[in-house]
């Protein structure tokens, strides 16, 4: 049974569809087999593997609404090994407006995705900068969450708001989910500010923050322009060094080997 990770924080440009991307790449270079799901309809993880999102007819909403009978139909594979897409489409622009009506509106997305566990060892949602009911479904369906947080002011705003969402959502709609961590992104070690966001975080959140520190590299910002993973863009950057790195840390934490392959051969 594979994994489902969410990425969740409902301030935008914190670094989620920069680690859903990344971090489901380093899995896939691992050879593990990693499903992305984009649920954003800003489609800004579907292009960040190389699927053109105006070719794109089927989001998981299709699924989640009963369009599509089984998700594997709407499951893209990219040009990177090990790494497949279900990717966003135009029909989640309207889709918080359509769920408020449904039953059992807050739990649609788990039917579809669970059964894919079977096929996948990790499946990643990205998730819209939203607390609204698509991200309410993601963290319904999935067994963990990682929260990315920026390195910048006002780091720790909206995380307790978001920290009182999942607290919710275990109590009720998904009483196993888990936080994966708290994830630092776009730290700059010649900002004295980046320091004291990481001071305050762990000040507050100690338990929960991953030891790997994503830093600011340009290249990250520059690989999705080319529809590539940034291991993919520029191996060697700090930023393909650190998602590698972070992926590994999560391997660990769930104690799986480093290399599934490897991990095979012996
Ligand atoms: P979100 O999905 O939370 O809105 P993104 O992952 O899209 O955030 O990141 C916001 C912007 O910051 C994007 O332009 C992205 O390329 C850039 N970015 C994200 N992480 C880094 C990083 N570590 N270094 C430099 N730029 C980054
Ligand atoms: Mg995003």
């Amino acid at each position: 049974m594979g994994k489902i990770i969410c990425l969740a924080n409902q301030k935008g440009g914190v670094g989620k569809t920069t680690t859903a991307i990344n971090v489901a790449a380093s899995f896939a270079a691992m050879e593990y087999k990693t499903l992305l799901v984009d649920t954003d309809p800003q489609a800004n993880a579907t292009s960040g593997v190389g699927i053109d999102p105006k070719t794109v007819e089927a989001s998981i909403y299709s699924c989640m609404i009963g369009e599509v009978e089984d998700a594997k139909e709407i499951i893209l594979e990219t040009e990177f090994p090990n790494l497949h897409l279900i990717p966003s489409s135009d029909d989640l622009i309207g889709a918080e407006v359509e769920l408020v009506d449904m039953a059992n509106r807050e739990t649609l997305m788990r039917k579809p995705l669970v059964p894919l566990a079977d096929d996948y060892d990790f499946i990643i949602l990205d998730c819209s900068p939203s607390l609204g009911l698509v991200t309410v479904n993601a963290l319904a369906a999935a067994d963990s969450v990682i929260v990315p947080v920026q390195c910048e002011y006002f780091a720790l705003e909206g995380l307790a708001k978001l920290l009182n969402t999942i607290r919710i959502v275990q109590k009720g709609l998904n009483k196993t989910l888990e936080i994966e961590g708290i994830l630092l992104t776009m730290y700059d070690k010649r900002l004295n500010l980046s320091n004291q966001v990481i001071d305050e975080v762990k000040g507050h959140f100690q338990d929960y923050v991953f030891d790997t520190l994503i830093h600011r590299n340009t290249r990250l910002s520059e690989a999705p322009s080319f529809g590539m993973p940034v291991l993919a863009f520029d191996a060697k950057c700090k930023g393909a060094i650190n998602y590698l790195n972070f992926a590994k840390e999560i391997l660990k934490q769930n104690q799986l080997p480093i290399t599934k392959a490897h991990a095979l051969v012996q």
